[in-house]
Parts: structure tokens; sequence; C-alpha cells
């Protein structure tokens, strides 16, 4: 049986993006195909600012473990006085490294939702309730389609523009968070006063102190 290399999992609320506020598992897949999360790699990496530790297995409810293993934890997780109805967030590092079609199928069949945070460098399994995309620079973006786009914010020469005709039903900008995260975030807002197509997705677990 397969094994899951997960980083976390735990209960918080969705911080991002379209589903902001919305209770969520968050399962954290160890490993990316854009940075290897190592400091020493850093400079060299596709995504130099990332600001997730995806490597091992360490963090809270870690470990590597069969989709079983995966649906208890869950399970136990997910509190019975939540109104809105089950759901897990596959994130990473890059999720669709590991996920696969029984992953969906079994997290499905235990009652959740599932949505996944993606780089679009990888063709998903089927069956996914929700896909949000976030294209970084210098990557090869295969993954055209889903429910979100949501775009960091500024990536130096790479303009969101270029996504815009993409099959998404909703575009996101959100600011990069890194030393210059002022700016970054005035930024972010002038670019949505000029294209109100697109929306301004901040990170409200930090701001709020979520998980
Ligand atoms: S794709 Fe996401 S998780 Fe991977 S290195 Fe880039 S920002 Fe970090």
């Amino acid at each position: 049986m397969t094994r899951y290399s997960i980083k976390e999992i735990y209960l918080t609320k969705q911080g991002e993006g379209h589903h902001t506020g919305r209770p969520a598992i968050f399962i954290r897949f160890s490993g990316c195909n854009l940075w290897s999360g190592l400091e020493k790699d850093r400079k060299k990496a596709i995504c130099n600012w990332c600001d997730t530790d995806f490597v091992g297995t360490n963090g809270i409810n870690g470990g590597h473990y069969d989709i079983e293993k995966i649906i208890n934890i869950i399970l136990k997780l997910w509190e019975p006085t939540i109104k809105e109805e089950p759901y897990i967030v596959c994130t990473g590092g890059e999720p669709l490294l590991q996920l696969d079609q029984d992953f969906v199928d079994k997290v499905h069949l235990a009652g959740f939702k599932i949505g996944i945070e993606t780089n679009g460098t990888k063709i998903p399994p089927r069956n996914i309730d929700w896909i949000c995309v976030s294209p970084k620079k210098n990557s090869k973006i295969i993954l055209i389609k889903g429910d979100e786009l949501k775009f960091v914010y500024p990536q130096s020469g790479f303009d969101p523009l270029q996504f815009e005709n993409l099959n998404f039903n909703f575009f996101f900008i959100q600011p990069m968070d890194n030393n210059n995260y002022d700016e970054n975030k005035m930024m972010s807002e002038n670019f949505v006063k000029n294209n109100p197509f697109w929306k301004l997705s901040l990170q409200t677990h930090k701001i709020l102190g979520f998980p």
C-alpha cells in the first residue's frame, strides 16, 4: 500500500483565497519540485522566497502513512460541532508529487471534500473538489484549468495577466511574504485596483494567528 510522506496535519481555517475562513484540515505533503526546502539551496531555487517548511515528517501529526492512517487522523481532528461540510486541503510542498487516485477516492468515501493548493506543474487525479493553482516564475505550468488561480505578487518579469484567459473561476493576487511585504502589499493593492477582474488575497491565518 502506498505510503505518503506527510509533514503535518492540523485543523484550522483556510486563510487564503476564495475559501478564506472555511474550516479545513490541512494536510501538508513533504517535498516540492521547485525547492528542496533546505536553506543551502534557497538561492538557486525557483521559489527562493518560499515561506513554508515542508521538509521531513516532523510536524504535528506528521509521518509516513498509508491512507487508512491518514483517514483515522482526519476523522479524529474534524470537530462534530463544525457546521460546514468536512473539508481537507492538500498542500505542501507540492502535493501532486504524491497525491493519487486512491487517496482522493478513499478520503471522499470517508465523507470529506478535497481541495488542493498546487504550483500547477503536475496533473492531478480525478474528482478533486477544489483546485487552486499558484504559478511560479521559471516553472512549466501544465495545469491550466481549475477553480482558482492565486498569483503571489510580484514575481519580477512574470506577469499575472498572462493567465487571465485560462479556465479558472476566480483570480487572486496575494502579496509575497518576504522582507518587502509592505511594498508587495501596496503593489498588490494597486494591481487589483487597476485590474478589477482580480481580487486581493491576504494570508489571514497569519493576521489572525491561526496555524
Ligand atoms: S511551489 Fe510552493 S511550496 Fe514549493 S517551493 Fe514554491 S512556494 Fe514553496
